[in-house]
């Protein structure tokens, strides 16, 4: 498990304004999973993977089996930040029983006929289930602030779209995380930080590599010259809705192995820190079992 020392320096303390490029993309803070030989890399990555994805997959039978709690994890980033490889990494040692995975979109005709929360309310997972979203509400005050003619299409009744409108999205959207953890849901909200270079790199290798054409898409390009525009939104985005219950994380992620260690591990850690135990069975229960027990030996 990685210390929770480290861990503090990646959470967004509520209420306290931050600048994106005071937080690492790569990762020269933390000697705990820093590589000195290059030669190491691999090996040393894959050990820690392993070790975190087992570690996860204990933690969820407990949370399974407790039925009592559930688990939303947002994730959100810059394209090519590396979202779909993070939830390969996260759900790989699952049950896929007790796991769902959604992903949004620009929202339909049908969810723009509901209010904003609406199509994600939906989606949300049940107890004893991790939830993981691909995007999130978080969409619609980042590519709709930074893009605020979408607004147009979401059927909203007149009136300005200044400071005011997009406060009270901050604050639906935290009356909203506060409902769902006083109902017991465990609320981790992470954006995966890469650099502007590395996106220039990882949309070029789209590009280069035929088997990668797939990945691109146009839509890239043109949001990749916003990046300012989008940094500033996140930023405003972190200090109105990074909550005690449901902290923000600024995951480094320049280095896709440490991106996903990083989840992997904050993940487990916060359902351990539940301190669940497996279901205790009553005395009848238990003189049941046994019998059953020496009835299949006996049969
Ligand atoms: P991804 O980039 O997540 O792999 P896509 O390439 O299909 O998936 O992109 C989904 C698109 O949907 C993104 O451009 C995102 O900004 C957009 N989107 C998601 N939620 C909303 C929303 N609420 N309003 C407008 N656009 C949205």
């Amino acid at each position: 498990m990685i210390k929770e020392k480290l861990i503090r320096k990646l959470r967004v303390v509520p209420g306290k304004g931050i600048r994106l490029r005071n937080f690492e993309t790569g990762w020269a803070q933390n000697d705990e999973l820093k590589i000195h030989e290059k030669g190491e890399v691999k090996e040393r990555a894959a050990e820690i993977l392993e070790t975190n994805r087992l570690a996860l997959a204990s933690s969820q039978e407990l949370l399974w089996a407790n039925n009592t709690h559930s688990v939303l994890v947002v994730l959100q980033g810059m394209d090519t930040a590396g979202k779909d490889g993070t939830i390969r990494h996260v759900m790989s040692g699952m049950n896929p029983q007790g796991c769902r995975v959604c992903s949004f979109k620009v929202p339909t005709p049908d969810e723009t006929d509901h209010n904003f929360l609406w199509r994600y309310s939906r989606d949300l997972p049940r107890r004893g289930e991790i939830g993981v979203f691909n995007r999130s509400y978080y969409e619609d005050v980042l590519v709709v602030r930074v893009h605020p003619e979408l607004l147009d299409n979401q059927q909203l009744p007149p009136g300005k779209r200044g400071g005011k409108f997009w406060n009270a999205r901050y604050e639906d959207i935290n009356a909203f995380e506060q409902h769902l953890v006083r109902n017991g849901t465990i609320i981790l909200k992470f954006f995966l930080h890469i650099s502007k270079d590395e996106q220039k790199k990882r949309i070029l290798e789209r590009l280069e590599t035929e088997e990668k054409y797939w990945k691109f898409s146009i839509s890239d390009l043109a949001e990749r010259s916003y990046w300012d525009v989008y940094q500033k939104a996140y930023e405003t985005m972190f200090v109105k809705t990074s909550t005690y219950i449901a902290p923000w994380y600024i995951i480094p992620a320049d280095y896709k192995w440490v991106a996903r260690t990083l989840v992997a591990d904050i993940i487990s850690s916060r359902i351990q820190s539940l301190d669940l135990k497996y279901p205790e069975l009553s005395a009848e229960q238990l003189k049941q079992i046994e019998s059953a027990r020496e009835e299949l030996k006996n049969g």
